[in-house]
């Protein structure tokens, strides 16, 4: 999976998932990635979230959606939201993956439950010239 998030100096917030899909899969089978909800999904009011991962349990779990649904309507930390799809409700004995997402504040969340997951940031303080950027492979960041 190639996927991205992105929250613009004006607000908006939107999601990209590009995938190959699994290994030997049916033909004809059709991933998570370009279902909107479950392997990508964007809310200008919640979250923007690109999923990789078995996608057969993000369609099952409305993995992308469902982040976006806990920050909304519990108030969850996109962080907090992320982190409980990714560890408990898609846990290591059913669906191995992971996500990345940011919030409307800008907040970010990458967790995952599989060995690794490459992944990195860039991020621009507003009105200002300084960039954040880091990067990460298996480790938790
Ligand atoms: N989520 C993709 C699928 O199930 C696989 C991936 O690229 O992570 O098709």
């Amino acid at each position: 999976t190639v996927g991205c998030v992105v929250l613009d100096k004006n607000g908006n917030l939107t999601a990209g998932t590009s995938t190959g899909g699994m290994f030997k899969k049916k033909w004809g089978r059709i991933g998570d990635s370009p279902v909107i909800g479950a392997g990508t999904y964007a809310d200008n009011n919640s979250c923007a979230v690109s999923c990789t991962g078995h996608g057969e349990y993000f369609i099952r779990h409305a993995v992308a959606f469902n982040v976006c649904a806990r920050y909304k309507y519990l108030q969850e930390p996109v962080e907090k939201a992320a982190g409980y799809i990714i560890n408990t409700e898609l846990n290591t004995n059913e669906g191995n993956g992971g996500l990345i997402a940011v919030d409307k504040d800008g907040n970010i969340a990458m967790p995952f439950n599989s060995t690794g997951m490459f992944r990195g940031y860039l991020y621009k303080l507003k009105g200002t010239d300084k960039v954040e950027k880091e990067v990460g492979i298996g480790d938790k960041m």
